[in-house]
């Protein structure tokens, strides 16, 4: 058994394997070290509820202090790893210091997608990932502040309804033709794109930001087509890049994030990656994977536990995700990506629908939008690789199981 094992970073992924690998029965030191001088907190609340207000910060750590004091669990918060030797199984630190590890944890996530646009610089302009970034926004947000988002995915939009909810008004600015087009259907896109707008939010899409303008401060969006946004706060929601430097500097094997085996190893036998920097084999969908879920990053911090500690397990869970806007619960579980035909599963009107996707006939992802049911049913089905009849699919008077 190894003696000494170093987690590197503080998200979900990296606060669920130091406890993981307690239950799986390993002994020895554990130490993780975080860039971030809080302790591992939950991210979901920030675009939502800490945004809006609504959830003091106390409430954001996974676990308390003295949680990882009970566990043996050695702290380095706020220390950033600059290098890693494969080789020598030595970090070097940016305070300088060093670690040698036996077994090491790569679950360094990512970062928010930087827009690469003349003006981006000035004050008023922020990504959203981390408590220090909203604490930042906060500061912003005052009556009458106009508020341009750039991206309309799932930060974009949930942070457009928690400033719906603090009074603000909202431009979302959108590259695409329809909002959330990475993830969902056309259908669903139509939905929340209304949505929106009934609460009053201004959407603008298949527009690329060509410039940020102001003096001293943000003072304005210029869009590719001439479209100026006047806006005091501006924030980037483009998407999320992979951490990748540290490993690729040592040589990882990288794929759209640090790529690992079913087992959560990267090709270094002694290096495991989990959590949203890693890539993934799926063997449900026959493709590498990245994922950003919440869920992913405990499921795969589980696996890699066990794996490390001699139980051999492969990570093969339907992942799944979730969105909170408005008084929307929108659950999506599977990936819908290939998908081939779409089948809407009850009326958007009612408010309470899932949008069903099927490849070569078998049901391969589900949004559920306030419907439980049918996310739990999907979350079933879609492993065991069922090919359900569109048309009885079709009618929400039908329960999941029973179109098969
Ligand atoms: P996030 O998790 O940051 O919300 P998503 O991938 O879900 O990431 O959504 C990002 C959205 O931003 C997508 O809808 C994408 O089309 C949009 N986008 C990406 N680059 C730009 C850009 N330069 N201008 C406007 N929208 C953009």
């Amino acid at each position: 058994m190894q003696d000494i094992i170093v987690v590197i970073g503080g998200g979900h992924a990296g606060a669920q394997v130091v406890d993981s690998l307690r239950r799986e029965g390993f002994r020895g030191r554990v130490v993780l070290v975080c860039e971030e001088p809080v302790l591992p907190y939950q991210r979901p609340p920030l675009s939502k509820k800490f945004l809006a207000g609504e959830l003091e910060e106390d409430r954001l750590p996974i676990r308390h202090a003295s949680f990882y004091e009970s566990i043996h669990c050695e702290l380095m918060l706020g220390n950033r790893v600059g290098t890693l030797d494969p080789a020598a199984r030595t970090l070097r630190l940016a305070d300088g210091g060093q670690l040698s590890y036996d077994r090491l944890v790569l679950a360094v996530g990512g970062h928010a997608r930087p827009l690469r646009v003349p003006g981006v610089d000035l004050p008023g302009v922020h990504v959203l990932r981390t408590i220090a970034d909203v604490k930042a926004i906060r500061a912003h947000i005052t009556p009458g502040v106009r508020v341009a988002i750039v991206g309309a995915g799932y930060i974009g939009l949930e942070c457009a309804a928690s400033f719906r909810k603090l009074g603000l008004e909202v431009t979302v600015i959108e590259m695409m033709d329809r909002v959330m087009s990475r993830v969902v259907a056309p259908e669903m896109s139509r939905f929340y794109g209304d949505e929106h707008a009934r609460h009053g939010v201004k959407i603008l899409t298949d527009r690329r930001v060509s410039a940020l303008w102001g003096d001293g401060s943000v003072a304005a969006v210029e869009c590719s087509d001439g479209t100026q946004v006047p806006a005091d706060l501006v924030l980037v929601g483009i998407g999320l890049v992979p951490n990748t430097q540290l490993a690729n500097a040592a040589g990882l094997l990288c794929d759209d994030g640090i790529a690992v085996d079913g087992h959560c190893r990267t090709s270094d036998p002694d290096i495991y990656a989990i959590g949203d920097c890693c890539s993934q084999p799926s063997p449900l969908y026959r493709r590498r994977l990245r994922l950003e879920s919440v869920d992913n990053a405990f499921e795969q911090a589980r696996s890699a536990a066990a794996n490390i500690c001699g139980r051999p397990v492969v990570h093969d869970k339907t992942p799944w995700f979730w969105s909170d806007q408005y008084e929307l619960k929108l659950q999506i579980v599977g990936v819908s990506q290939d998908h081939d035909t779409v089948v809407l599963r009850g009326d958007p009107e009612s408010r309470a629908f899932s949008c069903c996707y099927l490849r070569d006939g078998e049901l391969i992802a589900l949004d559920a939008v306030n419907h439980g049911k049918d996310f739990m049913a999907a979350r079933k089905l879609i492993a065991e690789r069922v090919k359900p009849d569109p048309a009885r699919l079709a009618d929400p008077a039908i329960a999941i199981k029973d179109t098969i």
